[in-house]
């Protein structure tokens, strides 16, 4: 073989691996379940947020849709494998993209629950200040049709699932779905633990409502489990340590807004992935 030969085909296998990696990098993990109890799974993988499956006596009730098609077709299949009872009830437990853009690849069949906030926030004009997209009529089957403000109850046969609200966090309409059986709570957003919380202000999410809306949750679910969107599923005490994080992040900021200090100085007293956060605590404080 000639050098310019083996030198073509160095370069080709270089560019051959870097197209699989980029492909790599672009296809998300794909969607898998992790068994909580027989009847109670964690939904892994996909494109957008982790949710839950649970198989009532009559019927499966998920926790929250991914955000495009495939994820959700992966969904169904994996669902296939542990149950065939119908999907009847999709709880949301925001308004953020990728916990309920992929709603509209259920069957229409399948009712859709969330938190009245939430319902209202899809309404909110987009950040370029254009409407929302789910004003298209396409869309109508699949926006939550049952909201509540404060408890809601769905059983499904002998099976009871609680929704519970304990106020303003990340946005203003998160939610916790919890399993007394398993003593289990599903969270959505309403805690990272792999980085700074994400609060929205933009959908009036506020960092000091989240530590009590947080505080009321312990105190009010005998829940052992929790899962979330984007992180682990953690136990008590990493929630009581995210909520002694927050407070002391705030208490920093407090100080530091006391001693006159600008947005920026703040900022660079803290790690920079925590600069988001921080802009939102210095504004519910300058703010009030
Ligand atoms: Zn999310």
């Amino acid at each position: 073989m000639k050098r310019s030969q083996i030198v073509f085909l160095i370069l080709f296998s270089i560019l051959l691996l870097s197209i699989a990696s980029y492909a790599q990098q672009q296809e998300p993990q794909p969607v898998e379940f992790r068994s909580i109890s027989k009847n109670l799974y964690e939904v892994l993988g996909g494109r957008g947020a982790q949710g839950g499956a649970y198989i009532g006596d009559n019927g499966v009730l998920l926790i929250d849709a991914k955000m495009d098609e495939q994820s959700v077709d992966q969904t169904i299949e994996q669902l296939n494998k542990v149950t065939d009872k119908p999907i009847l009830y999709l709880v949301n437990t925001h308004s953020d993209g990728d916990h309920i853009w992929g709603n509209q690849f259920f069957p229409e069949s399948v009712t859709f629950f969330a938190h009245e906030n939430c319902r209202n926030d899809l309404f909110l004009p987009k950040s370029n200040n254009e409407p929302s997209d789910w004003y298209d009529q396409k869309l109508a089957p699949f926006i939550p049709s049952i909201t509540f403000s404060e408890k809601m109850d769905i059983f499904l046969g002998s099976k009871k699932v609680e929704l519970w609200y304990f106020g303003v966090g990340h946005t203003t309409g998160d939610i916790v779905v919890y399993f007394p059986e398993e003593k289990t709570a599903f969270m959505g957003d309403q805690i990272f633990l792999t980085r700074p919380q994400l609060i929205h202000s933009y959908k009036g999410g506020n960092s000091f409502e989240h530590v009590k809306t947080l505080s009321k949750m312990l105190e009010t679910l005998d829940a052992e489990i929790f899962c979330s969107g984007h992180s682990q599923a953690v136990g008590r005490e990493e929630i009581l340590t995210h909520i002694k994080q927050m407070k002391g992040r705030q208490e920093k900021v407090k100080a530091m807004v006391d001693q006159g200090k600008t947005l920026e100085d703040i900022k660079g007293a803290f790690e920079e992935n925590e600069g988001r956060l921080v802009e939102s605590i210095f504004n519910e404080i300058t703010k009030n």
